[in-house]
């Protein structure tokens, strides 16, 4: 996640949640890709969240908008969140 990373630093966004915390902890879900360093959560505060996301799928990331953040990860089975 090193280049979503870098990614976040260029438009300033936000990362809110990285892989911190451990599998079991209620923060993310048990299988969560976030436990294994392949997924972060960054704020939505742009005015076009769509952008921002398309920021990321441009570089090759799965995108998917949470309720209040969006959840950015790399995950080649397609299959965890
Ligand atoms: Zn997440």
């Amino acid at each position: 996640m090193e280049y979503a990373q870098a990614i976040a630093e260029t438009f300033q966004d936000v990362v809110t949640s990285g892989s911190e915390g451990y599998s079991g902890d209620n923060v993310h879900n048990r299988n969560s890709l976030h436990y294994d360093g392949l997924a972060i959560d960054l704020r939505l505060f742009k005015e076009n969240p769509l952008a921002q996301a398309q920021d990321y799928a441009d570089a090759g990331y799965t995108v998917l908008r949470e309720r209040n953040h969006l959840h950015v990860s790399y995950d080649p089975e397609g299959i965890r969140k």
